[in-house]
């Protein structure tokens, strides 16, 4: 590891709340499936849907990135056509399914993982089918791969209800050991469940996070707390197209959007 890997990332955005945000989209698990009693969250998409998903966003002129680079390059002024792939838990279907697939299309994504669950399942959720989580050495092959890693917290709680003790656990300890595991300080937090309050918020910032995504932060959006929108089963162009505009309409009036 190298001394520079002990700096912390340097803000990549703008302190100011009152900004639009960029559209960035918010898969799980992508997988094989036919009943939909199997994905009771639906969080799930089969690889197939995850592929023609993309090719819709290409037909558009878009290209899937990372959170990190996205936030870059609009800070830089050059984000038009881009747009923020996110897959929350760090699946192992993210390794076997969504990256060889992101790869044939030229994107990169967000992977967001919980080093406080390496190697075992999604035991936060009460319903549904277990589904494994990365490895320490799947995250790293993500990693290798040109992949943003970033941190989902440890264990997947609902920050908003933890002790602030926990709360730093969660937030600093899950950074360090990511720092540990892949040799980087991970830039982007997104907290579990999308539960956020300004608490949560401030908490992150502290923690020397560059940025962090929510799913439907209200009046907290900002860098701290990213819209994403929900991409599901469900979605196909018609539907992605609404998702699209709705999401452009809710910018108005945020300042420049793109
Ligand atoms: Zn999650």
């Amino acid at each position: 590891m190298s001394a520079d890997t002990d700096t912390a990332p340097a803000a990549v955005v703008a302190p100011a709340r009152r900004t639009a945000s960029p559209w960035v989209l918010m898969y799980h698990s992508v997988s094989e499936f036919t009943d939909p009693a199997e994905d009771p969250y639906g969080i799930t998409v089969t690889p197939r849907t995850l592929e023609a998903q993309l090719l819709w966003l290409r037909s558009r002129g878009l290209r899937g990135v990372s959170v990190g680079e996205l936030l870059r390059a609009r800070a830089a002024g050059r984000a038009a056509g881009m747009v923020g792939l996110t897959f929350d838990d760090g699946y192992t279907d993210f390794l076997t399914q969504a990256l060889p697939m992101l790869r044939r299309h030229d994107c990169t994504c967000t992977l967001f993982v919980l080093p406080g669950r390496l190697g075992v399942d999604n035991v936060w959720d009460p319903l549904g089918p277990r589904k494994s989580l990365l490895t320490a050495e799947g995250i790293r092959e993500v990693a290798a791969a040109g992949q943003e890693i970033g941190s989902h917290g440890l264990l997947h709680q609902d920050l908003t209800a933890t002790t602030d003790e926990t709360l730093q656990q969660e937030l600093r300890g899950s950074r360090d050991l990511l720092r540990e595991l892949t040799g980087t300080l991970p830039e982007g937090f997104c907290y579990p469940y999308g539960h956020l309050d300004a608490r949560v918020v401030a908490a992150t910032r502290d923690a020397g996070y560059g940025y962090a995504c929510a799913i439907d932060p209200g009046r907290l959006a900002g860098p701290y707390a990213l819209p994403r929108t929900h991409v599901s089963q469900a979605d196909g162009a018609a539907r992605l197209r609404i998702k699209h505009l709705r999401h452009q309409v809710r910018q108005l009036g945020r300042g420049v959007h793109r």
